[in-house]
């Protein structure tokens, strides 16, 4: 027995209870007594008894009421009834009812209520380990379902988040079986595929949009899906054909594999590279573009000055010529070199070192002023339409190149339709509003791609020797790429072939287009004229005309003799080269502006760099190689009189 083990021993008659209290003290046990049910329950509050023996027959309440009370209240609390009057087994069964744990006809043998005693102590310390046991079991539960609950929590949000990596990543990704059954697949990738996941989860991999639209491409995935399935991580470039068009992507297949090294599943992920592939693509080509245009730039000054000499000579010939054969001859090989002068033109515009005079211009008009133009160079089989848009504000360009340009367009479409069809020459607002599109389009037999590719190279051509320059498509995007727009080819092989040049808009309205009256323009005061040019025939021809005009006219080979010849010859107007070795034109006119700050300059040039040629010559006209007589007169006239 332990301390805290008291026993209440409640009797309303002292006789029994004594007799009671006695035999457990005999037994060992630790007593206090209580003569009424009020009493009694006022000790259970205080004391709290490990048991209560009760007699049924009490004087204030009832000792049923007293048991059912203790029992409500201290469940822990063991009771006893005893009773020498209620021996019946109703009254022992209606005290049990009340909840007593025992009952015991009194009077009992001194050991019999010990030993009933004892027993229901026995009960009670086994009850309480139970309780003390359910207790912490209870908070072990407890503690388990909330860290149960942290886990579950924990997982979820971090398969959230794993969701939201999935669903925002601008990579395609999905899952797959091993077996290549598609099992999940992330937002990015069905959007390529305008599709929703219902669409694709479950069917194999090669058989979903992402590939049936590329001929050959199913039968290749389903190889690499067979690869990854062993074990193998696979990497692709592939193209694919989605709705909206051709895309490239770096594709990957990873095995995921279990702690064991079986194969589980597949992780196929797609990264795009239709812009990197399409940017590299774009600066290959501008650098190729860049290389030729300098080669061709340099070779074209060289034949401008030659040009020079051979139309200016060639003029004097045909106008001097008394003998009407030789005016003739003269005559014919002017036409053959004023050709050969468009063509460096032609290059010149494509190298761009040729300043085009890119001004704000009206391609409606330019285009409009066409019709008769190619409905005579198509001939009758074509069809030739119009589309303009109306309204248009101006765009950036050369209006002569320009011309030129669709025109090269169109005879391309009429020698790619040698058996008719139609043309449609189109302008239009592009969808930002920021520039102007003008479009050539054509029925005929189309390029392959790799003649597209080449398509603008100067000298390609696919046609029969004395058919094909390959300069056309070279001049279109020599003016397009100096009026700072691009040009881009829409063609497949028997589906036409539509071009179309981007135009930026004018910052400034149309300017009217100046010409100077080519009536000439003699020299009436014989004004002084000093010619600065390296190329001796240049400046041979050029001496001769300006004198035939009535100039006084001294020549320089260079910057340091033009210089020395200032001091004492004092010109009105420098003739000034602009490439020349030593000395450029440009620092020749600042030499001798020092010297001579009213000095009014012309300069000549059949080649230079257009941005230094323009910082360069400032506001000083500029005359370019190769140039007929009526036009060099024109110029130094004007530039005298400014
Ligand atoms: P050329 O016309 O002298 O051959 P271009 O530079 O104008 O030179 O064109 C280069 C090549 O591009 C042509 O030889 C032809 O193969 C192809 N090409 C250009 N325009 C078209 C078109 N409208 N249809 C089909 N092929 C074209
Ligand atoms: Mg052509």
């Amino acid at each position: 027995m332990t301390p805290d083990e008291t026993i209440l021993n409640v009797d309303d008659e002292e006789t029994p209870r004594y007799i009671k209290r006695r035999d457990l003290e005999a037994n060992g046990f630790h007593v206090i007594d209580a003569a009424t049910g009020a009493e009694a329950l006022r000790l259970i509050e205080h004391v709290e008894p490990a048991v209560v023996l009760l007699d049924v027959q009490l004087p204030d309440i009832s000792g049923y009421d007293v048991c059912r009370y203790t029992k409500s209240k201290w469940p822990e609390v063991m009771v006893l009834m005893t009773s020498a009057t209620f021996t019946t087994s109703e009254s022992r069964t209606q005290g049990l009812d009340a909840g007593a744990d025992s009952y015991l006809v009194q009077p009992a043998e001194p050991l019999e209520l010990a030993a009933a005693v004892n027993a229901l102590l026995r009960i009670r310390r086994a009850e309480d380990i139970l309780r003390s046991l359910n207790v912490t079991l209870d908070a072990q539960v407890k503690e388990r379902t909330t860290e149960l609950a942290r886990a579950i929590n924990a997982l979820k949000s971090s398969a959230e988040r794993m969701r939201t990596l999935l669903s925002t990543s601008y990579i395609f990704q999905g899952y797959m079986a091993p077996d290549g059954t598609l099992l999940d697949a992330n937002r990015a990738s069905l959007e390529g595929i305008q599709a929703q996941i219902g669409d694709v989860v479950g069917r194999p991999f090669w058989e979903t949009p992402w590939f049936t639209a590329t001929p050959g491409m199913p039968e290749a995935i389903r190889e690499a899906v067979e690869r990854a399935a062993a074990g193998e991580t696979v990497q692709q470039s592939i193209v694919v054909n989605l709705p909206d068009g051709e895309r490239a992507f770096d594709m990957s297949l990873r095995p995921v594999k279990n702690d064991k090294g079986k194969v589980i599943g597949i992780v196929p992920e797609a990264v795009e590279t239709t812009q990197r592939l399409k940017a590299e693509a774009a600066l290959r080509q501008s650098m190729k573009m860049e290389a030729i245009g300098q080669l061709t730039g340099g070779l074209a000054h060289d034949f401008n000055n030659l040009l020079t000499a051979v139309i200016g000579n060639l003029d004097f010939i045909r106008t001097r010529s008394v003998e009407d054969k030789v005016r003739k001859w003269a005559e014919n090989a002017f036409k053959a070199a004023e050709r050969g002068s468009k063509l460096t033109s032609q290059l010149l515009a494509f190298s761009r070192t040729q300043k085009l005079d890119t001004g704000a211009v009206d391609v409606n008009a330019i285009i409009g002023g066409m019709r008769e133009l190619l409905d005579q160079s198509l001939g009758p089989g074509v069809i030739v339409t119009f589309e303009l848009a109306p309204g248009l504000p101006p765009a950036v360009g050369d209006a002569n190149q320009l011309e030129l340009a669709v025109l090269n367009l169109a005879l391309n479409a009429r020698d790619a339709m040698p058996d008719g069809g139609a043309l449609t020459v189109k302008t239009a607002l592009s969808s930002d509003a920021k520039s102007l599109l003008v479009s050539v389009a054509d029925t005929g037999a189309g390029m392959s791609p790799e003649v597209v590719a080449r398509a603008f190279d100067p000298f390609f051509t696919t046609k029969p020797t004395g058919k094909g320059t390959g300069l056309g498509l070279s001049q279109v995007y020599g003016v397009v790429r100096q009026a700072g727009g691009e040009v881009t080819i829409d063609s497949k092989i028997g589906r036409g072939t539509k071009v179309t040049l981007c135009l930026p808009l004018a910052v400034h309205g149309i300017v009217k287009e100046r010409r100077h009256d080519a009536a000439v323009t003699r020299s009436v005061k014989s004004e002084k004229l000093l010619l600065v040019d390296d190329d001796d025939d240049v400046r041979d021809i050029v001496c001769r005309v300006l004198a035939e005009l009535g100039y006084d006219v001294r020549e320089a080979a260079g910057g340091s003799e033009a210089l020395a010849a200032l001091s004492d010859f004092n010109p009105d107007l420098l003739l000034v080269d602009f490439a020349m070795p030593n000395m450029n034109g440009a620092e020749v006119v600042t030499a001798a502006r020092a010297r001579n700050a009213d000095l009014k300059i012309l300069f000549l040039s059949g080649h230079a760099e257009s941005a230094a040629l323009e910082a360069a010559v400032g506001g000083a006209p500029l005359l370019r190689k190769p140039f007929r007589p009526a036009e060099l007169a024109t110029a130094v006239r004007s530039a005298l009189d400014s």
